[in-house]
């Protein structure tokens, strides 16, 4: 057995509890990992609280990334003592996760630890770096570029808008990064912002086309903030649009797609390919500054996690928060 957060469905509800586990009651998957470290990202909380059905299957051991060493394996690329990474594929919500000391899981789903990063700053970085990482190379790829404006990162102080302020600054960017939490301009600033905006201005119902601000932006947060994101992007800017902090909806127009060529794109962290997905890494252990991110990073034990679901959803957790399992 090791020990694990184990979540139960119960009648009109879930229960949660750090017991031990049998190993033998893995899921199938051609590689076990003895697992380090893992993090706390929003998912995470919808995941413990329950305030989201991201949970398919019961029970379950939440925690959507681990890093780790392969203990044992059957797959060609992996062998015992491989320094691994996981974020997504359904680990932690239909797949059981990285909350416990071990996981077994397709070899397909794992990268290998980037060069540059120990087990602990991969997780540092995390599923949420990892998707800043996805909204920076979507951002290239449309071929918008520092020179033509400013860059907005909303949920700045979060933990993909924390990465996204750190990363986008490296690229070169004017970095606005929208806040609620206005005692956090230092924090910003210390990541590479050059600017903070309050978030209560994108917060609320705007126009369908506002003056225009920003060539980019990395959004978090979703709903009317998004809405206003788009309203106010430059002619031929785009959006990566990565999360749904503020809420699912988009109460937007077409008026910034049709009269400003304005492009909204989609990340799903998930189930990046292979390719994609090493590239994504081997660009964050290149131009991610590890002091930076050090300075945003805060440690917790595995027993800590289980109780901290409420406190990131309620938009308290600064940057990001890595999870000792080892
Ligand atoms: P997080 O650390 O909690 O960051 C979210 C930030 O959004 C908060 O820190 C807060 O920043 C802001 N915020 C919270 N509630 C808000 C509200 N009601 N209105 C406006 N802003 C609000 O979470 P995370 O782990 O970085 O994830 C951020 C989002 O991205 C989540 O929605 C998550 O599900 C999503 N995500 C998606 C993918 C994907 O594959 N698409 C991958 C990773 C994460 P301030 O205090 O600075 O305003």
């Amino acid at each position: 057995t090791f020990k694990a957060w184990v979540i139960e469905k119960t009648e009109g509800g879930q229960s949660l509890a750090f017991r031990d586990f049998d190993e033998a009651d893995l899921m199938d998957g051609d590689v076990t990992v003895r697992v380090t470290h893992s993090t706390l990202n929003y998912k995470d909380g919808l995941a413990l609280t329950g305030r989201s059905p991201v949970v398919r299957r019961f029970p379950m051991i939440p925690g959507i990334d681990f890093a780790g060493v392969v203990e044992t394996s059957g797959h060609d690329e992996y062998k015992p003592g491989d320094p691994v990474v996981l974020t997504g594929w359904g680990v932690g919500e239909t797949h059981l996760g990285a909350y416990g000391q071990k996981a077994r899981v397709r070899g397909d789903w794992l990268v290998p630890l980037p060069d540059g990063l120990t087990p602990e700053q991969a997780m540092a970085v995390g599923t949420a770096g990892y998707t800043a990482m996805l909204c920076l190379m979507a951002l290239d790829a449309h071929g918008v570029k520092p020179s033509d404006g400013p860059a907005l990162v909303t949920g700045a102080s979060g933990g993909v808008g924390s990465v996204a302020v750190a990363l986008l600054a490296r690229a070169g960017w004017h970095v606005i990064a929208s806040t609620g939490r206005t005692g956090e301009g230092d924090y910003l600033k210390s990541l590479g912002a050059a600017e903070i905006l309050d978030r209560a201005e994108l917060e609320k119902p705007g126009r369908p086309l506002g003056k225009e601000r920003w060539a980019a932006a990395v959004d978090a947060v979703g709903s009317q903030t998004l809405a206003n994101v788009l309203s106010m992007t430059k002619a031929d800017g785009a959006v990566a649009a990565c999360g749904l902090a503020q809420g699912m909806d988009l109460p937007t127009s077409v008026a910034p797609f049709i009269l400003r060529g304005v492009s909204l794109l989609g990340i799903n962290s998930v189930t990046t390919p292979r390719d994609k997905r090493r590239a994504a890494w081997g660009r964050i252990a290149r131009e991610l500054d590890l002091g930076k991110l050090a300075a945003m990073t805060r440690t917790v034990e595995l027993e800590e996690v289980g109780t901290m679901g409420d406190e990131i959803l309620s938009g308290h957790v600064r940057g990001r928060t890595v999870v000792r399992v080892a």
